[in-house]
């Protein structure tokens, strides 16, 4: 790595060809293509103390089958994309968090050794996303101890070894929420009721069937907490039937708040970065180019959230266009912009430039608020249908929809607005 003279007494300076802010499966995926590449110096930064992203504390299997070919633990999976990054050639600093901007594409750092700025060639947001906690939430009721989010409680209990409380409710029925549960069941906490407002659990049947079963946890479909009781710590929480109005007091002295993704946006927000206005995350083309020259981004802060393989192929194809980039390639100007009407959320990548290539594994990324059993994809241009696609799996709430690719065909890049829809 070349380090170079500080220019004062407190602040070292580092000049990486690239710099990877954030090492989960997106960074650490695209630190090992960028140095197999022959990409001069690499340095990834990661503020914990041990990179690997969320499946670091994630302990349970369903990690890595899509990248690696594998089903492992999330922490295996961890430990397999840090040493395929140390043994390509980058570096990865942690405990060391990229806080602001130094100059286009250059960033202020603390670490432990102190302040450094890290001027690189060309920056990959790789900073994936957390779930909002309650404040954020508007969930009202006493201030009590005990509710958390699930990045919290495996923080607690496989990082820290803590403890949680003997009886949960689990807020959320996607794949996540089921990881909170194995986790709380890890912690010798029985989850007693898992609540959300859709209409069906919103993970794989392959995850909630068995989940009902084997792990004995009772969903309740089209409800809603309503209030969290208990001082100092949770004693229940109350819960409402949407459809009837009828509330209930479910007995527990842990609350997991599951879902609802926010991006870690800070850099990209304080570059002035165009971000998505649904997602949050920054608006990319299918090449995963911000709007700033040289700053590309990859993983959950693009797509609030999909799966660690789909964040990690997401890291593999920035790799390329980064590369691309290094060696002076140019991105056409233009491009059309992908947009979507209710009861989709976002959709990532957000924009088409003619002459670019596919978004990542040739799909498109989309979130819906409903369940759409066989769903038909959409899309119009300029006052006109330019493709209608059947896809034959579902397009549920709370995990990502993807549809291949080959929809954009028809799109022209240099045309206008493309709006995406669903029809049943
Ligand atoms: C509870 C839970 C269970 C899950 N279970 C599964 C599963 O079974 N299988 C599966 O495939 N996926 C699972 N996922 C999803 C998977 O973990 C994510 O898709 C994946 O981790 C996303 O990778 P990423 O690199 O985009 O982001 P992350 O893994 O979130 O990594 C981002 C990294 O960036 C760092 N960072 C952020 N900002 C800065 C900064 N300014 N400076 C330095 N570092 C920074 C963070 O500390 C973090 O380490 C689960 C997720 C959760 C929350």
């Amino acid at each position: 790595m070349t380090d170079v003279t500080t220019p004062d007494a407190h602040t070292r300076v580092v000049e990486p060809e690239v710099v990877v802010i954030g090492a989960g499966p997106a960074g650490l995926r695209a630190a090992t293509e960028l140095a197999r590449a022959g990409t001069r110096d690499v340095l990834v930064l990661e503020r914990e103390r041990e990179a690997g992203g969320i499946p670091r504390h994630s302990d349970h299997p369903g990690y890595g089958m899509r990248d690696l070919g594998r089903f492992v633990t999330g922490p295996t999976y961890a430990r397999m994309l840090r040493d395929k990054a140390t043994d390509a050639g980058a570096t990865i600093l942690t405990e060391a968090m990229a806080t602001d901007w130094a100059g286009p594409t250059s960033l202020m750092v603390t670490s432990p050794e102190g302040r450094l700025r890290v001027a690189a060639r060309a920056v990959v947001l790789a900073s994936g996303a957390r779930e909002r906690p309650r404040a954020a939430r508007a969930i009202p009721g006493d201030r009590a101890q005990g509710v958390l989010t699930t990045g919290t409680l495996q923080n607690i209990v496989h990082l820290k070894h803590g403890t949680v409380g003997k009886r949960a409710v689990v807020v959320g029925a996607e794949l996540v929420s089921w990881s909170a549960v194995l986790t709380l069941r890890h912690a010798g906490c029985r989850t007693a009721l898992m609540t959300t407002t859709h209409p069906h659990a919103e993970s794989y049947w392959l995850f909630h069937r068995p989940g009902r079963i084997v792990l004995k946890t009772p969903v309740a479909t089209r409800t809603r907490v309503t209030r969290i009781m208990g001082r100092p710590r949770v004693e229940a929480v109350e819960i409402e039937d949407l459809d009837t109005g009828q509330r209930r007091t479910v007995e527990c002295d842990t609350v997991i708040l599951t879902g609802d993704w926010i991006p870690d946006n800070e850099l990209a927000r304080a570059a002035g970065i165009t971000l998505d206005p649904s997602s949050r995350g920054p608006l990319v083309d299918t090449a995963l180019r911000t709007d700033r020259p040289g700053i590309f981004a990859a993983g959950n802060v693009l797509h609030p959230v999909d799966t660690a393989d789909i964040a990690a192929l997401d890291g593999a194809a920035v790799a390329e266009h980064v590369r691309g980039y290094l060696e002076g390639r140019q991105p056409p100007s233009a491009g059309a912009r992908l947009e979507v009407e209710a009861p989709l959320r976002w959709v990532a990548p957000g924009i088409l430039r003619p002459g670019d290539p596919a978004p990542p594994r040739r799909r498109l990324l989309l979130w819906t608020e409903e369940y759409v059993a066989v769903p038909k994809v959409v899309l119009e241009q300029d006052g006109r249908v330019v493709a209608r696609k059947r896809v034959m799996w579902p397009a549920a709430p709370g995990r990502v929809f993807r549809v291949p690719a080959d929809v954009l065909d028809s799109v022209d890049p240099r045309g206008g607005t493309v709006t995406i829809r669903l029809e049943r």
